[in-house]
């Protein structure tokens, strides 16, 4: 079947990554696989000797395919429809194995963001019933960003949004030969634990707000970038406090100083004509 553009359509045909993106799933007798995107079904394919498999395919003529392909196998539910808007409960009332637990995927990367939102959930409103683990394979920068250290480069927004809700590992490097059609980027394989994160946040729109206006550009200190919120001078003097070095650019905070940053009382939105303008902006 001709691959389709618009739905993000590029077939792994590496063995080598496949193998990789199983052997990171570490899936065990109990498990149950979510699998986003199974296209032709190879990843599918690999994956049912291991554990029940509910598949999401978007592409009705790929769905039907599946279902030819997989008529025998007992522990695969595949659906057909857009994972951001399907409502997988009255399905999985049906599947006689337990919800999925894992989630092992190749996804779209055209809605990278938001499968990473739906999965995980977002700062102020984490997934209640989190994955165990999500092995993915997303485009190479994304990953980078994933699973940037603060004090690197790629250390951004998305880094701290992620890493609040889930630990983030790079588990291999996949060319963009691997792929049929070659996308026009590389890729990376992703393991993504779900965790809370320890201290939590007292107030998660906090938080966002200040990694938002923290980061919002990146080659200034973060006071100059959070000046509309408060003072140059009584900022530093807050981040000597928390230990952290006063003329720090945002991509130096790990995600345990943007926690004690938001969590300190010293700073205020409610003071910040600078966040409503943040908002208005969006
Ligand atoms: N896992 C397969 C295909 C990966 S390509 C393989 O490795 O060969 C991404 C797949 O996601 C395609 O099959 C595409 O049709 C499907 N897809 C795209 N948008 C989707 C959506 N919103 N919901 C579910 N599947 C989607």
């Amino acid at each position: 079947m001709p691959p389709r553009k618009q739905f993000g359509q590029h077939w792994l045909r590496s063995d080598r990554a496949l193998q990789q993106i199983i052997a990171a799933a570490d899936l065990q007798p109990g498990d149950c696989v979510l699998e986003i995107g199974a296209g032709t079904g190879i990843l599918t394919e690999r994956l049912l000797p291991l554990a029940p498999v509910v598949a999401v395919e978007i592409d009705r003529d790929l769905s039907k395919a599946l279902v030819q392909k997989f008529r025998s196998a007992e522990n695969l539910l595949i659906l057909e429809g857009d994972i951001l808007s399907l409502n997988l409960e009255p399905y999985l009332a049906q599947f006689p194995f337990r919800r999925p637990n894992k989630v092992v995927a190749n996804i779209p990367y055209y809605i990278t963001g938001a499968i990473l939102e739906l999965l995980l959930g977002s700062i102020a409103h984490p997934n209640p019933t989190p994955f165990t683990s999500l092995v993915l394979l997303v485009q190479k920068e994304v990953g980078d960003r994933l699973c940037a250290k603060p004090g690197n480069r790629t250390f951004g927004a998305l880094s701290v949004r992620v890493q609040y809700l889930a630990t983030c590992e790079p588990i291999c490097f996949v060319p963009a030969k691997a792929f049929y059609p070659p996308p026009k980027v590389d890729s990376v394989v992703v393991r993504l634990q779900p965790r809370s994160f320890s201290p939590t946040v007292d107030n998660p729109h906090k938080l966002e707000t200040l990694v938002k206006l923290g980061f919002s550009s990146k080659r200034k200190m973060l006071h100059n970038n959070l000046k509309s919120l408060l003072d140059s001078a009584e900022l530093m003097a807050i981040l000597e406090n928390l230990g952290i070095n006063p003329q720090a650019r945002a991509e130096e905070l790990g995600v345990a100083d943007w926690v004690a940053l938001s969590n300190t009382s010293d700073i205020r939105l409610e003071d910040s004509s600078a966040v409503e303008t943040l908002e208005t902006a969006e």
